[in-house]
């Protein structure tokens, strides 16, 4: 063993602050490999920080939804919501699956095309939607889910010219009893804006009603908030047909169950405390089941499960610059990942294993990131065996969010790694270099040169 480095030691105040019913004892084990490939090995080929995500836990997180809904309800259709992680390796393998695309812009609209989804499998959500991109959506017989009264009626202006009926769905907001309530997005249940709109739908002639959809939030911890909104869908689908004598063929209720990371500032780890996707099929499908359709008129069920079906499977790796003594006695670690791409660490308390054998000598302290930016704190006090610089750890649960809304802010993006079912790694995002992030910037002639 080599010799250990010398830790000055500290008198520290006691901080008497919550432990668990654990007590303060760490569950800390080091992770040395993912999927039998070794983290040190990644690192080396692929430098540090890298993402790494993982195609055996992406299948097997699909195949355990699908059929927690699929054998208790016959009709059962799953679309990849891309917000939540469009690296188009990671799409493909959703598409493979079976998945259908559920984009919320033109931009991952052409995304999903491009990676070969056909148009009439395609959900195209959101409030922004242009004449371009509906006309496209519409040419495609792609499902189009209105969010607002003006974007109905910029779409009934559109189809004045066409001799198409595009298939168009709602999105409804509701009291789900879960607060506070998502009202900002499609049109509200109670007040009536939602049956109001169907109306007009139904009464302009030009388009097809098709379906009913919502999204009701997001990590929510309530299956039954599920089986509220499936009854006030289902209600307005009644209503469509013996007043509107218009059929709704899917009810689309949308993602928001959570994976399992810990929120902030949460009493026990998520993983004991969130619901199962089994409790949220369970609401789910015994809702439209008791429903009152009848057998052969039962709608198929679309589900968009973003972040519930891949944050497990995505890995960021990286290493210690540095430590040091804060003011007050406190330990800080300074890795080489900053928040820029973990957007994830301003909700979440990731999970964090060292990548190698540590003493068990522990010590609560602070992780920040490489960045010169006061808010680069990737864990504010976390329970860590002492690393020292060049050490490496991996951050668990980061697939969903991180790998879309991370920004080049001081530091570039990492490379992406995939490591497919027989343990071959790929590399399925290539790290950003000054070339990458130069390429649209322009120069004004008076500006290109200076002497200094
Ligand atoms: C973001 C989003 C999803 C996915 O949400 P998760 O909470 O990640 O499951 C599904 N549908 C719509 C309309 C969305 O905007």
């Amino acid at each position: 063993m080599s010799k250990l480095r010398y830790e000055r030691p500290v008198i520290q105040k006691m901080n008497a602050g919550l432990m668990n019913k654990f007590g303060t004892r760490t569950e800390y084990e080091p992770v040395k490999q993912i999927d039998g490939v070794s983290v040190a090995s990644i690192i080396k080929e692929y430098g540090s920080p890298v993402f790494v995500m993982s195609e055996r836990t992406i299948r097997k997180t699909y195949k355990e939804a699908v059929r927690a809904f699929k054998t208790r309800y016959p009709k059962v259709q799953f679309a990849w919501s891309y917000k939540t992680n469009y690296i188009n390796a990671v799409c493909n393998i959703f598409h493979q699956e079976g998945s259908w695309a559920e984009v919320v812009s033109g931009f991952e609209y052409n995304k999903a095309l491009g990676n070969g989804v056909p148009g009439n499998k395609i959900i195209f959500n959101g409030p922004e939607k242009t004449n371009e991109e509906l006309l496209l959506a519409i040419k495609n017989d792609s499902l189009i889910h209105i969010d607002h009264f003006d974007e109905l009626y910029q779409l009934i202006e559109i189809c004045e010219h066409l001799d198409k009926k595009p298939r168009v769905a709602i999105r409804v907001n509701m009291d789900t009893g879960v607060y506070p309530m998502w009202d900002r997005f499609g049109f509200n249940y109670e007040n009536g804006s939602a049956w109001n709109a169907l109306t007009k739908i139904v009464a302009s002639g030009k388009l097809q009603l098709t379906g009913l959809h919502c999204h009701i939030g997001t990590y929510m911890l309530s299956s039954d908030a599920y089986a509220v909104a499936v009854n006030k869908l289902s209600d307005l689908a009644f209503k469509c047909k013996s007043q509107l004598n218009a059929s709704i063929q899917y009810l689309d209720l949308g993602g928001g169950f959570p994976s399992a990371n810990t929120l902030r500032g949460a009493y026990l780890p998520a993983s004991d405390t969130n619901p199962s996707i089994d409790d949220f099929a369970e609401a789910i499908t015994n809702a439209i089941l008791n429903a009152g359709f009848k057998t052969d008129e039962l709608p198929l069920l679309i589900l968009e499960t973003g972040r519930a079906l891949v944050d497990e499977a995505g890995y960021l790796l990286g290493s210690v610059l540095a430590n040091k003594r804060l003011s007050d006695g406190r330990r800080a670690t300074i890795m080489d990942f900053g928040v820029n791409i973990l957007f994830t660490s301003f909700w979440y308390e990731h999970k964090i294993s060292p990548a190698q054998d540590f003493t068990h000598h522990t010590e609560d302290m602070v992780l920040y990131g490489p960045l010169c930016m006061n808010i680069d704190m990737v864990r504010e006090s976390v329970n860590l065996p002492l690393l020292n610089r060049g050490d490496q750890v991996v951050v668990h649960r980061v697939g969903a969010y991180n790998m879309t809304q991370w920004m080049q802010f001081i530091q570039m993006r990492p490379n992406v790694v995939m490591i497919d079912e027989s343990g071959n790694t790929h590399l399925i995002r290539k790290a950003e270099d000054l070339k990458y992030i130069e390429q649209l910037e322009e120069m004004p002639k008076h500006l290109s040169s200076i002497s200094l």
